[in-house]
């Protein structure tokens, strides 16, 4: 192909390029997540998976000299085998590190409240960098809201649950978090 017919083909490539980049930009308030990918803690899934429950857990380096080092903290992951999908630190940052669609090993043996085990098979993990003593930070709270209405606008999220919810004898986290701060998709 070439000449006058080429160029017009090639024009109005580029102009539906520039409408599908549009039609994908994010909502003005999606949060900014960096990629943090690790290699551990999830296995890979092929094609579509039902999501609709968040988990919030927290966790910090606690092996490390600095706890809210996020290196520190993907280290002590990679010791136990875990990961989470999403980290947030101390200052609102999100770390994605494991991808959506991936089952991470961020639940253990868990019970949702409607009976259903095997949580990691539909849900999302979501670590809030925080120590036994400290609070959850306004940013995070911030951060994690903004997250979970991206998440929801790209999964059908009904649940957003605790860790200690539904492991109950085994976990206590989210730690310093206030609840009534955490939004639910669906509920004002
Ligand atoms: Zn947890």
């Amino acid at each position: 192909m070439s000449g006058r017919r080429g160029w017009a083909l090639s024009a109005l490539l580029l102009a539906l390029g520039a409408t599908a980049v549009r039609a994908d930009a994010p909502p003005p308030d999606a949060p900014i997540v960096r990629d943090r990918l690790v290699a551990w803690g999830h296995r890979p899934h092929f094609g579509p998976r039902a999501i609709d429950t968040i988990v919030v857990h927290s966790s910090y380096d606690a092996l490390g000299p600095a706890p809210y080092d996020l290196d520190g903290l993907l280290a002590e992951y990679r010791q136990y085998g875990v990961a989470p999908h999403f980290v947030i630190d101390r200052d609102g940052g999100i770390w994605r590190t494991v991808a959506e669609r991936d089952v991470a090993w961020h639940a253990g043996r868990s019970r949702m409240p409607d009976g259903r085990a095997g949580v990691n098979a539909f849900s999302l993990g979501v670590e809030l960098m925080t120590t036994r003593t400290d609070s959850v930070t306004a940013a995070q709270y911030e951060a994690l809201n903004a997250l979970i209405a991206r998440l929801a606008r790209e999964h059908p999220i009904r649940h957003v649950v605790r860790h200690r919810d539904i492991a109950p004898e085994r976990k206590d986290d989210p730690w310093g978090c206030d609840w009534r701060r955490v939004a639910q998709p669906g509920q004002p």
